[in-house]
């Protein structure tokens, strides 16, 4: 197995690890999952919530945690967030499943909680769209970025080739068009940029090359 798109919510994708809420988890064959409150769902949530995250994220076929995070203009209030998001980072070192984060306006605080952390696995900040300057103290850190189809092109270029990857996250756009807009960004090849990204999700996730 291979895992060429880091992020879908497209239940269907194949070579792809998709993201779905715990109460929603319906695991089909051949499949790769990562679970997670989305952050624009916290408003809600409830200890059966929680409770079902923490049953669900023991599955095989759950090789990451998320997407999880803070969103300062979605969701419930920060305060609210940032406890939710400390669940999920508990529960993804814990399980020492990788940690998929949502990151909007709130890199500070994800650096924070990162800081705060175990540090036990790997994080990625999924559909990153912030400037080569929010980028780097995340890339200085160990952090994955996970380009989708709208990011800043200065960031993609600096990116260390070992901690990019690629993903479509809801958009429905084809992954190998996000791989395209990657490689003119850095002004290598699209077979480059998906053998990449597909070696760096393959190992991260499944722990195989
Ligand atoms: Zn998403």
């Amino acid at each position: 197995m291979m895992i060429i798109d880091a992020h879908t919510h497209n239940p269907q994708a194949q070579d792809a690890l998709i993201a779905c809420d715990p109460m929603e988890f319906n695991p089909h064959e051949g499949r790769l999952y990562s679970v997670g409150i989305h952050p624009w769902k916290t408003a809600d949530v409830m200890a059966d919530r929680l409770q079902a995250l923490a049953a669900v994220a023991r599955h095989e076929q759950v090789v990451a945690i998320g997407e999880t995070g803070l969103d300062a203009l979605r969701g419930a209030p920060f305060n609210v967030q940032w406890d939710i998001f400390n669940r999920h980072i508990e529960l993804a070192e814990a399980l020492g499943k990788t940690l998929i984060v949502h990151m909007v306006r709130t890199s500070q605080q994800v650096l924070k909680a990162w800081r705060e952390s175990g540090r036990a696995v790997a994080w990625v900040i999924h559909g990153m769209r912030g400037k080569p300057q929010v980028a780097r103290p995340l890339l200085d850190a160990g952090f994955y970025l996970s380009f989708g189809p709208r990011f800043n092109p200065d960031t993609a270029a600096i990116t260390p080739l070992e901690q990019m990857l690629i993903e479509t996250d809801d958009s429905g756009a084809v992954i190998d068009d996000v791989a395209s807009a990657v490689a003119k960004a850095r002004s290598t090849s699209v077979g480059n940029i998906l053998d990449i990204a597909t070696a760096n999700a393959t190992r991260l996730f499944l722990g195989t090359e």
